[in-house]
């Protein structure tokens, strides 16, 4: 998720004044433009600059196949699900979900959601009875448990299937579902979120921004960080309207004015990594250098907004200098009604704003798919795993691209280091209900920037290259990160670690 730049508005983040904040930032590389025409586009873009366009095609660029889910694949997505340490209510450990074969349909006119839920999961612990989490507002029409009837009950969000399993059977749930969806409270003060998971505009445009939580608001599901899962997405929405998913599109149809838009995730997501934006989209592509094809969809009619997103080829390119090669088998951004921007798996969603159109936000968000998304933390305890790398990245990149220096925006962290603490609690250890506070940016990132200095950009790089490839496509833990450093450094890195990550006070400076 992003965080408004510091270099510029250190006091206002710090005093928690995030709508009054200002973040500038010149110059991204915006290099190559192109006019896609998709099948839902008839709007031009700027014509072509570069040999990096990807030209005229019809659709978004991508295998047009759905794959046939293969027993390799789901191996990918298995996982080992825990109760979380900071939000125990939600998620849990009895299902290792590896497939969510997602079949939504959405009236924008009544607000109404109905959808068929396939899952496949891995049964992760001997259980009389297993839960998901699921939305008070949809009701279960029919489930199945591979193939049979089966009991369940569904209280408050709790969906609880009476059958019992054993650990390491594998089993497919099939819930077939209708309602109005809402959102969820987030446990945040932050000013630009208040409420996750499916939000529906005045319009009946729907997006999900859902960390660190709220999937369960539009699909049943083990909502929680350490569960990853392979997701196969199809949306049907009436014409001209597009729905819109992570994952590579694989393709539409259109049938009696209703368009069902095809996806399909390659490599599993943590469900609050999961997005969902329906609403009047065009579509843009735009090639990294390096050969990344970024699909972009944006409410047709606002040029502005493809503008921005259009900071994500360079992006990439400066991205997989440091950390190594994207990641994922696709990518993209998604412009949503959000007043918030979030690293959403190969489709980034981003708001609407000034704000959120800023290129350092493209760079946070795309910063992620390697930090966050890629390898994701096991428990929310270590969001900071995510946000303290990605804002030193985001730091670097202003300093590349603004002529500032990155000392001095380390010493504006350094500046509130304490009254963050003071604020929010430590980053590895922070109240509940102030998830997402500037602590789990700033400090952590000031942590990593003693590390670069202690060793220099290459051997740094080097070893935050290698904890990706260790870990690739894994959920992890603060331990299992700090022994990959103390490993690679040779150094003994334990109380450097923990005064940063769970010190009451700014440590001094040096490793
Ligand atoms: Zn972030």
């Amino acid at each position: 998720m992003t965080r408004r730049g510091m270099r510029r508005c250190a006091l206002a983040v710090a005093a928690g004044l995030l709508a009054g904040c200002s973040a500038g930032g010149s110059g991204s590389d915006k290099d190559d433009e192109r006019e896609p025409g998709s099948a839902s586009s008839s709007e031009a873009a700027p014509a072509p600059s570069t040999p990096t366009d990807t030209g005229g095609e019809s659709a978004p660029a991508g295998t047009p196949a759905l794959n046939e889910r293969t027993e390799p694949d789901l191996l990918l997505a298995l996982s080992a699900p825990v109760e979380d340490s900071v939000y125990p209510a939600v998620g849990g450990p009895d299902v290792d979900a590896l497939l969510y074969d997602l079949d939504l349909s959405w009236d924008p006119t009544k607000r109404s959601l109905t959808g068929t839920s396939t899952i496949t999961f891995r049964a992760a612990r001997d259980a009389k009875k297993f839960g998901l989490d699921f939305s008070p507002f949809l009701e279960v029409e029919s489930l199945t448990l591979d193939g049979q009837e089966a009991a369940y009950t569904h209280r408050g969000k709790n969906l609880v299937v009476t059958a019992p399993i054993v650990t390491d059977d594998r089993h497919e749930l099939v819930v077939s579902y209708a309602g109005k969806p809402r959102p969820v409270p987030a446990p945040t003060t932050r000013r630009d979120f208040s409420t996750v998971g499916f939000t529906v505009t005045d319009r009946g445009e729907v997006w999900t921004m859902q960390e660190p939580y709220g999937a369960y608001s539009w699909y049943p599901v083990n909502d929680q960080p350490a569960d990853k899962a392979l997701y196969d997405i199809s949306v049907t929405v009436p014409e001209p309207w597009t729905g819109v998913a992570n994952g590579r599109f694989v393709g539409d149809t259109t049938e009696d004015g209703r368009r069902t838009t095809e996806f399909q995730l390659d490599e599993p997501a943590a469900s609050y990594l999961v997005t969902l934006a329906i609403g009047d989209y065009a579509h843009a592509a735009q090639t990294s250098k390096s050969g990344v094809t970024l699909d972009y969809w944006y409410p047709r009619g606002q040029p502005l907004v493809v503008d921005a997103m259009r900071a994500g080829g360079a992006a990439i390119d400066w991205i997989e200098s440091r950390l190594g090669p994207y990641p994922f088998s696709s990518a993209g951004i998604v412009a949503t009604d959000s007043q918030s921007a979030m690293e959403t798996q190969t489709l980034v969603t981003i708001g609407n704003n000034e704000y959120v159109r800023e290129p350092e936000v493209i760079v946070h968000e795309l910063v992620h798919q390697w930090y966050g998304d890629q390898v994701s933390p096991a428990d929310w305890s270590d969001v900071w795993l995510n946000e303290g790398m990605t804002m030193l990245m985001q730091g670097l990149w202003e300093a590349d691209h603004d002529g500032a220096k990155i000392s001095a925006t380390t010493d504006s962290w350094r500046g509130i280091d304490q009254q963050l603490r003071d604020e929010y609690g430590p980053p590895g250890a922070y109240d509940p209900t102030q998830f997402a506070g500037s602590n789990v940016y700033y400090s952590p990132a000031l942590m990593w920037n003693e590390l670069r200095l202690e060793l220099g950009d290459d051997q740094f790089f080097a070893i935050a290259r290698s904890w990706l490839t260790a870990n690739d496509n894994r959920s992890v833990t603060r331990d299992d990160i700090y022994e990959h450093w103390e490993k690679e450094t040779g150094l003994e890195l334990s109380a450097f670690f923990d005064a940063w990550i769970l010190g009451t006070t700014t440590p001094a400076p040096g490793v």
